[in-house]
């Protein structure tokens, strides 16, 4: 997320630098906090426009996986629920390369 987005999450994330916008800088934050019962369709749609283009992106995953409480919402394209699994199944995603 944007430095303007930080202050509307529980923890704001360190990989971010100032001269570099991330990709949802200005994004509606609705596609990064859905509402209802579509969260994965969400992320996806997230992740297509927003997150793989953005210079971010690997940091972005890495660190949402690194967190030890769960954040709330869509980071890197990916959901609360699915980073509690990839976190279970495959622990060598919090490795950085
Ligand atoms: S990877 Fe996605 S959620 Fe993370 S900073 Fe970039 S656009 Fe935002």
């Amino acid at each position: 997320m944007s430095v303007r987005g930080i202050g509307i999450r529980s923890a704001g994330p360190d990989f971010l630098d100032p001269d570099i916008e991330a990709a949802c800088a200005d994004a509606d934050p609705e596609v990064f906090f859905p509402e209802g019962s579509s969260h994965e369709l969400a992320a996806a749609l997230a992740e297509d426009r927003y997150c793989r283009p953005c210079p971010y992106y690997r940091r972005c995953r890495q660190w949402a996986l690194a967190q030890t409480e769960d954040l709330y919402g869509i980071w890197a394209g990916t959901t609360k629920e699915q980073r509690r699994h990839l976190r279970r199944t495959r622990p060598r995603a919090l490795v950085t390369p």
